[in-house]
């Protein structure tokens, strides 16, 4: 008897008191049962009610740098125990290759959006969005966008090929934008989700509420969701149809995006004839995306658009490769580089789909369509010609298994428009070496492609394959790909996010964000702020200096010292005669440098290092005997979670002797949280 997979809702483990219309999943080698799935009794409605309540507040009470650094112990918390998930994974027919990029490649993404949430975020709960908008005159009124989380919950329906990485790279963004997750991974390999939801549950990392897990179906989900909800989906295009056209998604306000079916392209440059470096780099890449996960890949490769010349050579060595390299079978025996599909369901499916490219004009030319005897779902790779490069069958249909076909073009112009014609994929790689080809490939199909890699000899070893997304790069891609973009590093934050432009006066603009707006309340509060720890410094702590006058020695000492000796700081005609200075200027280094000078506090104490300066520019020339003062302002203070000190951001502004604005510039600088000096 086989246990029924268990869900995780409100907080503990509930399994179904029958087995009533449980699917049966088996070992996809062996095909023995391995357990039953089903949410039969399971209360929907209360899951999203408990994640919009109880997740909604724990997420809430975190900072973007908290939630960041629970990913990173999430990850760890996994990387302990991914034993468990290689023993679970090997039964869907991964090989350990396979599994690696879906256990190694999810936990990857919590460590990659970890860091990029530190990095790339501020310490608080609301993203800005660009920079101030002017609205008024006098600085009393201005505008900015900012992102706010939203109040809703993120359902994620996975496909069945990436049990883990499918949800994680879902889970690390909505976690890090502070919406809770209910993940649905697919039935066929959802035994091994629960595995990693189990170990995450097990953790104690997970606030509350942060993450629910449906095991089965959903039914009277969609009916649930509201405004401020939103569904990312992955798998088929009929099930994204038919869920995209739920009112919750029509008219509800659901934020819905699906990646779904595409027929990924890689396009052999006519400059990579055999024998360069780039023609074995795209077989090499050719067959790692054939057999990898056994084609089982929403970004493998499904359409090889090579020149006409080098089809018959690009057959020849797919075969040698394929013979040479690829052994079929159960992926726990030693050896074997290609396991099973996932399914005996799965490959009919995929077999149907071969069958409907070579009725569709397809002359199979590697392996065959015919079922292999035995158990187990097995499928030698396939690869199919097409004579007609654009024959319907083989830009639209997908094989979701070990096949891709083989297109001849005959000038760069022609391969741009057959990538097209696949109506939106998730991901083209080129293979060529010359710049012009790839400039016309890429900036001709760019539009049709979620993400394009370039192949050539300077990346071949380091290039981290065309089926592989990253979690910095956007993965999703237009039209048949489902308009998705679900990694992308912040970028996918943000899609969990609602971007809003907000108004309002120099205080309250300060207030809503946390960062200091010109013209609002600033204070000397008769301690230089170079004096107070994070403790004590508060936005708005501000230092104005003195007048300085620059001599022309100061600007020529300068110009000697440095080896500056530009014409505008020393040749008095030559300067006078360029169109932006009266004569000889000083230099705008000089002008920082005293910056500096005018606002530090020179004794030891809790600021511990300038790390850098940014958005400097140089508005008004100064003259000899002119004078320049600072005014320091502390603007953003982003205590690091898990140092001793944090950053601090001062806004930094010179005038010269007639108010008029010098120069412009933020001071980075790292500042201890805690001390006392006087
Ligand atoms: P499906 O579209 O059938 O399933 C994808 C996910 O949707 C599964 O979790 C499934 O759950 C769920 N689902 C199905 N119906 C509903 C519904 N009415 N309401 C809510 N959730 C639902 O795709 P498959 O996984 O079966 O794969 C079929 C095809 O999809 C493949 O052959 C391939 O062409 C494509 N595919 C594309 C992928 C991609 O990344 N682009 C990945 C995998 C597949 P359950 O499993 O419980 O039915």
């Amino acid at each position: 008897m086989t246990t029924i997979i268990p869900s995780y809702i409100q907080g503990s483990w509930f399994t179904p008191e029958t087995d009533a219309g449980a699917r049966l999943v088996r070992d996809a080698a062996t095909g023995e049962p391995i357990a039953r799935v089903s949410s039969a009794g399971l209360d929907l409605a209360g899951a999203l009610h408990y994640a919009r309540t109880v997740g909604q507040a724990s997420l809430g009470q975190l900072t973007f740098h908290e939630r960041a650094l629970l990913l990173k112990q999430m990850a760890q918390a996994l990387t302990a125990r991914k034993s468990e998930l290689y023993e679970l994974s090997s039964r869907t027919g991964a090989t350990k290759n396979d599994s690696m990029v879906d256990i190694d490649g999810g936990i990857g993404v919590l460590f990659t959006y970890s860091s990029k949430g530190r990095r790339e975020m501020p310490n608080t709960t609301v993203y800005l969005d660009g920079p101030v908008e002017p609205l008024s005159k006098d600085g009393s009124f201005s505008g900015r966008h900012i992102y706010t989380r939203l109040p809703g919950v993120a359902v994620q329906i996975n496909a069945f090929n990436f049990p883990v990485w499918g949800s994680l790279e879902k889970f690390a963004p909505a976690f890090l934008a502070g919406v809770p997750t209910l993940v649905k991974p697919a039935t066929p390999t959802g035994y091994v989700s629960e595995a990693f939801v189990r170990i995450l549950a097990e953790s104690g990392l997970l606030p509350e509420g942060s993450l629910q897990l449906v095991s089965g179906a959903l039914p009277g989900l969609f009916e649930n969701l509201r405004l401020g909800d939103l569904v990312a989906f992955t798998g088929s295009a009929s099930t994204a149809e038919s869920l995209r056209s739920h009112d919750a998604v029509l008219t509800g306000g659901v934020r819905f995006t699906s990646e779904t079916d595409s027929i990924n392209a890689s396009v052999l440059g006519p400059d990579a004839v055999v024998g360069t470096p780039e023609f074995d780099a795209f077989v090499r890449q050719a067959v790692a995306e054939i057999t990898s996960k056994a084609g089982q890949k929403c970004t493998a490769i499904r359409r090889m658009i090579v020149p006409n010349g080098a089809v018959d050579d690009l057959i020849g060595a797919l075969a040698t490769r394929i013979a040479e390299r690829i052994v079929v079978g159960d992926p726990r025996a030693e050896g074997v580089s290609m396991g099973p599909l996932v399914s005996l369901e799965q490959r009919g499916d995929v077999l149907a789909q071969a069958g409907r490219l070579v009725a569709g004009g397809g002359e199979v030319v590697i392996g065959t369509v015919e079922p292999r005897a035995g158990v187990g779902a097995y499928v030698e790779p396939i690869v199919l010609r097409f004579a007609d490069n654009r024959a319907d069958a083989v830009h639209s249909i997908e094989a979701f298994g070990p096949v891709s076909s083989v297109l001849g073009y005959e000038t760069v112009a022609e391969a741009v428009e057959l990538v097209a014609r696949g109506g939106g994929s998730l991901v083209t790689s080129i293979a060529t070496h010359d710049p012009a080809v790839a400039v016309e490939l890429v900036t001709g199909m760019a539009a049709y492609n979620g993400r394009v890699l370039m192949l050539d000899r300077d990346d071949a070893r380091t290039s981290t394959g065309h089926g592989s997304p990253v979690p910095h790069l956007v993965h999703g891609g237009p039209g048949r790909a489902g308009g998705g973009e679900e990694l992308g590093g912040i970028r996918a934050v943000l899609h969990h996010m609602q971007r809003t432009a907000i108004q309002g006066s120099p205080d309250l603009l300060t207030a809503v964000t946390g960062v200091w707006h010109a013209g609002a309340t600033a204070a000397n509060t008769g301690t230089h702020p170079f004096r107070k720890s994070l403790a004590d410094l508060a936005i708005g702590d501000q230092v104005v200096s003195g007048l300085r006058t620059v001599t022309l020695d100061d600007i020529e000492h300068f110009a000697n010292f440095t080896g500056d000796t530009f014409y505008a700081h020393m040749d008095e005609e030559a300067a006078a005669a360029n169109p932006f200075f009266p004569g000889r200027v000083a230099h705008g280094y000089l002008l920082v440098s005293w910056g500096a000078g005018l606002f530090v506090d020179p004794e030891p104490g809790p600021v511990l290092a300038n790390y850098g300066l940014e958005n400097l520019r140089f508005l008004t020339p100064v003259s000899p005997e002119d004078s320049i003062r600072v005014t320091l302002t502390a603007k953003q203070i982003t205590p690091r979670v898990t140092d001793e000190y944090g950053e601090v951001r001062w806004d930094a502004v010179l005038h010269n002797q007639n108010d008029e604005t010098v120069a412009t510039y933020d001071v980075l600088t790292l500042v201890a949280k805690e001390g006392a000096w006087v």
